[in-house]
């Protein structure tokens, strides 16, 4: 199995690009380790035997680590990120590092230093490029393309959920906390979650089991036992309740959304489930709210890239310190980078700081309220993952603000640090994959895993 992933990898990597460094020796150890187990009798882990891609967001000792920037090309960390450590603990093997967008910021994967990651759909008659979505669309046009069962993703505002909309997968963020933070390149740390990205809800299930635990190294890591949630999927919903948040049917929302969207409903109702309408009153103010609070925190997290401790170091003849910072940084960061940064540096600011980030902050507390709320009254909710099917590459690389419009369902869950999942609905009239969101309430991800499969 190992040997034929090798392959995939190796014969897609020019049309997709997937892969920003391929460790096909990993896979193939981590197989034979298996085999050398499963001979000896010996009891076999979670993913035994199962060749998976990592995010090249996660730390991976000894092995290239880049978060998809010219800042830390070259470095090889000393180290294992938690979730890795678990996944190769359970008995996967690395069949190499997924590009994704520079520093996990960004829809398309359009932000990567190693150029970007290429759809393998196409839309009928034509050969137009799609995104795969982002920031982990290395992971999610390699499992869509078969280079992989099953890989890492990173989710700060939809970056696992809507990647798997466009390519037709299933991706699921856990509740904030549930996996360790420990060796995961750091974008924005109140939001920042792994979580599992395969082709259905029970490989994400069995994947996620074997990421998920407490780990002392994180301290926002929750000190909770991980549920057997494989063990206890079930798709009969009777007596469940899911809801439907009206306000996330915004204006001008394709009616090809809108349409398996109401599929949505009508299976789960096949389920058994009661579904309801309900109110997120202040849905509208997520996203705003996001990108306020998203690049202060990475504005202050990605000070530490300074040209002494990692990767890249530009050091101009003559040049003191500070010319060093400044060279370093200009050249190491992307443009999309930089922009954050400047945003984040912005609003974190002396006299900025109350207008725009206590205010982001506030708004903040509102939308998890807002969940609260609902969750009064229903197990789970159900909206589209994305405003569109996948986007042609380069259509909106130019204007940021239509880019970050891609994130307007996925970023309130992500705010609340809730579980949410994307799951494949079908095509739309181009034969483009659409997906939809299952949100859940704080550590019921049996109850999301379940109204998805
Ligand atoms: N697209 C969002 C952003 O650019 C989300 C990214 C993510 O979840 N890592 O910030």
């Amino acid at each position: 199995v190992a040997d034929a992933f090798n392959a995939n990898v190796a014969a897609a990597q020019d049309a997709l690009n997937a892969f920003i460094v391929a460790t096909p020796e990993a896979a193939v150890e981590a197989a034979r380790a298996t085999d050398a187990k499963r001979a000896a009798g010996e009891t076999l882990g979670k993913m035994a035997g199962v060749p998976i891609g990592m995010k090249d967001l996660f730390a991976t000792k000894g092995v290239q680590t880049t978060a998809a920037s010219h800042i830390l090309e070259g470095f090889k960390p000393e180290y294992e990120s938690t979730v890795s450590q678990k996944l190769w603990d359970a008995g996967a093997g690395m069949l190499g590092k997924l590009n994704l967008d520079q520093f996990a910021m960004g829809s398309s994967n359009e932000t990567s230093y190693f150029g970007n990651v290429i759809s393998p759909w196409r839309r009928p008659g034509s050969n137009a490029p799609l995104a795969p979505g982002g920031s982990s669309g290395g992971s999610s046009a390699a499992i869509a393309a078969r280079l992989c069962p099953a890989a890492t993703g990173t989710d700060t505002g939809g970056s696992i959920r809507q990647p798997a909309a466009f390519t037709g997968i299933t991706g699921i963020k856990p509740t904030y906390g549930r996996c360790s933070r420990w060796g995961v390149v750091a974008f924005a740390s109140s939001l920042d979650q792994a979580g599992a990205m395969a082709h259905d809800v029970t490989d994400c299930s069995i994947m996620l089991e074997a990421m998920t635990g407490f780990d002392p190294k994180d301290s926002t890591s929750l000190d909770m036992p991980v549920p057997e949630w494989t063990a206890n999927l079930s798709a009969d919903l009777k007596g469940k309740k899911v809801g439907i948040p009206r306000e996330y049917r915004v204006d001008g929302m394709p009616a090809e959304i809108e349409a398996i969207w109401q599929q949505g409903i009508a299976w789960l109702k096949d389920a058994g489930a009661e579904v309801v309408d309900v109110t997120l009153p202040h849905t509208q103010y997520a996203l705003p709210a996001y990108y306020i609070i998203a690049p202060a925190e990475a504005s202050s997290n990605l000070a530490r890239y300074d040209g002494v401790r990692y990767g890249l170091r530009d050091l101009p003849d003559g040049a003191n310190l500070q010319d060093m910072y400044a060279a370093t940084r200009a050249a190491g960061f992307g443009a999309e980078v930089k922009r954050r940064i400047l945003i984040g540096t912005y609003v974190l600011s002396a006299g900025f700081y109350d207008a725009y980030y206590t205010q982001a902050q506030k708004v903040r507390t509102l939308i998890s309220h807002d969940f609260m709320g609902a969750f009064s009254e229903v197990d789970v909710l159900l909206t589209p993952t994305a405003p569109s099917a996948a986007f042609a590459l380069g259509e909106n690389a130019d204007d940021p603000l239509a880019m970050y419009l891609n994130d307007v369902f996925t970023v309130p869950a992500s705010l609340a640090g809730l579980p949410a999942m994307s799951v494949p609905a079908g095509l739309d009239a181009q034969g483009l994959p659409l997906g939809l969101q299952l949100i859940g309430k704080p550590f019921d991800e049996q109850g999301v895993l379940n109204a998805g499969l």
